[in-house]
């Protein structure tokens, strides 16, 4: 397949690619969750309503919205705008430049939502998920989307990120989406495979515990690389893993569950809801 030829499928293709790379990845993951791992959660009666009605609203916002990094990609490249829409850089260094760039901006996104107080009201809506696994991973509020959306957009020409790059990032993320937050353990010689090169459910795990230096670290969605060039990957023992505690201490844990309370929190009067985790001696 020459280069046009994959544009051309990417482009033509690239909605319907997305939902099955996260629904096949949802199904695939959900299934080894319940019957491999045996891991069939007690709570997820309590926990999906909430978890599924926001994954429905994110959808319906995402197509919803005005901004496109794609269209912003094929403007600079129509004008040879930007760092990688140089003539001399060819097109498979572009693209995998720009699937790595767009890895990095996801990453810088996510820790900013940490560090940012106006955004991490928006983003502890993620961290209030009293357990992790695959519903937990679009458990997002519908502000977070447009925000990360209007990032990348706003970046794109600068960087000359190409449209292929972009789209072929949000099929590789939807599933990878649904694999961090899978409520599955790995063969441990699997696991250290799989990070030397992607972020894997322990390390998103880790991400999710409720202990504000950990909350405070694993930032990657994608590639595990970020983490260590930025010391901000963190680790614990299989077993430890198991029981460390998830979700937010400084959120109502009763009303995590509330759909309504949940699309409210960003505007929650403070202080709870603008409490953001104190970063601790690592
Ligand atoms: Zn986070």
């Amino acid at each position: 397949m020459d280069q046009t030829m994959f544009e051309t499928m990417l482009r033509t293709n690239a909605e319907p690619l997305q939902y099955a790379a996260f629904v096949g990845a949802l199904i695939i993951l959900n299934v080894l969750e319940v019957i491999v791992a045996a891991r069939r959660d007690a709570e997820r009666r309590r926990r999906w309503p909430a978890n599924i009605g926001l994954t429905v609203i994110a959808i319906l916002a995402i197509g919803a919205m005005p901004v496109s990094a794609v269209a912003a990609a094929d403007a600079a490249a129509r004008h040879g705008l930007g760092l990688l829409n140089h003539p001399a850089v060819p097109w498979a260094v572009q693209l995998g430049l720009g699937l790595l760039l767009r890895s990095l901006i996801g990453y810088a996104v996510h820790a900013a939502m940490h560090k940012a107080p106006f955004l991490w009201r928006i983003h502890r809506v993620h961290h209030t998920d009293t357990r992790i696994d695959v519903t937990t991973t679009v458990r997002v509020h519908p502000l977070e989307f447009a925000i990360g959306m209007a990032v990348v957009t706003a970046l794109t020409p600068g960087l000359g990120l190409s449209a292929a790059a972009l789209m072929l990032y949000e099929l590789f993320d939807a599933a990878m989406a649904v694999f961090t937050h899978a409520n599955v353990r790995l063969p441990p010689s699997l696991e250290r495979a799989i990070r030397l090169v992607l972020v894997t459910p322990a390390m998103h795990r880790l991400h999710h515990s409720a202990w504000p230096p950990e909350t405070y670290s694993n930032y990657g969605a994608t590639f595990s690389w970020w983490d260590r060039l930025f010391g901000t990957f963190r680790d614990r023992s299989a077993g430890e893993l198991a029981s460390v505690r998830l979700g937010l201490d400084d959120a109502d844990r009763a009303r995590a569950d509330s759909l309504v309370w949940l699309l409210w929190q960003p505007f929650a009067p403070r202080p709870a809801a603008a409490r953001r985790p104190v970063p601790c001696a690592r």
